[in-house]
């Protein structure tokens, strides 16, 4: 159609009825205030008021509230508020995984001192417990509340409850020693614990990224004790996790490190689990 603005007789095309969306061959696009703005050689404020005027409702000052610093602001505060419902809604899924250990531990019998990871292990169940051909280790958090039970199957596999913590969360062996050990694993645990003739305290930290948390957790449950970190001896691994981790965690307790010498293994590195298979296994588990 002709433009309204510069005429001629079909170089406007109306675009939009939602926001006066126009395109002019001859003198440009806008939206609908754009083209009253140049119809009138008006300001948009102008503009504005006119088609106010025209609805009949009053022009109210409109002063935008995010500036750009504010709106870092903003946008940090967001996040934060973000950040923290969702800990809460994972700590709520936490403790409806914890009510469900709890459920799980009290209703399951003793473990079969013949279920394969003990075999393999050449270990006895110290303690375990057993839900159908599934091995129950009950893993704690810092008060020594049951919190999570990792399952192992017959085949091994390692799984946790649905949505259980996992952070911060051990497995603990014997009563309050002078010596107490901290380790990634609950076998390496198991292994050394009775390498000590079932004597002293292990924490098993339940993985390599818990080992500085479970450190403080049993230097704050065992403040007269000396801890000792044992380590994974990761020679497999470019360098050595398993070491490097357990020195971290040591340092930031103030406890000394040991680690087994290197032994050809199947699945390579070592650890406190392969040194005690390796030096007869289970004759030590008759103490
Ligand atoms: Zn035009």
């Amino acid at each position: 159609m002709p433009c309204v603005f510069c005429k001629g007789h079909d170089r406007y095309s109306f675009m939009s009825i939602v926001n006066g969306n126009y395109i002019c061959r001859q003198c440009g696009a806008g939206d609908g205030f754009s083209l009253i703005m140049k119809v009138s050689d008006c300001s948009f404020i102008e503009a504005v008021e006119m088609v106010g005027q025209y609805l009949g409702i009053t022009r109210q000052g409109y002063s935008n509230p995010i500036h750009f610093e504010e709106n870092i602001e903003l946008r940090r505060l967001e996040k934060d508020r973000y950040l923290k419902e969702a800990a809460a809604e994972k700590h709520r899924q936490e403790a409806v995984a914890a009510q469900r250990a709890v459920r799980l531990w009290n209703s399951a019998s003793l473990a079969n001192s013949e279920h394969p990871y003990l075999i393999r292990k050449q270990l006895p169940a110290l303690g375990l417990k057993q839900s159908g051909n599934n091995l129950l280790i009950p893993l704690y958090a810092h008060d020594h509340e049951l919190v999570n039970i990792e399952q192992i199957n017959s085949c091994g596999k390692k799984f946790g409850l649905k949505n259980g913590k996992r952070k911060d969360v051990y497995y603990r062996f014997g009563q309050e020693s002078w010596t107490v050990y901290i380790c990634e694993g609950w076998a390496t645990g198991a292994s050394l614990y009775l390498m000590e003739g079932q004597t002293i305290q292990v924490y098993s930290a339940m993985g390599k990224g818990n080992l500085t948390a479970i450190s403080y957790i049993a230097k704050e449950q065992n403040p007269d004790s000396r801890l000792i970190l044992a380590a994974d001896n990761d020679t497999h691994l470019s360098g050595n996790p398993g070491l490097k981790d357990a020195l971290h965690a040591a340092e930031a307790v103030g406890a000394t490190v040991m680690m087994p010498p290197a032994i050809s293994t199947q699945h390579r590195g070592t650890d406190f689990s392969d040194f005690y298979l390796a030096n007869g296994g289970h004759a030590y588990g008759t103490l």
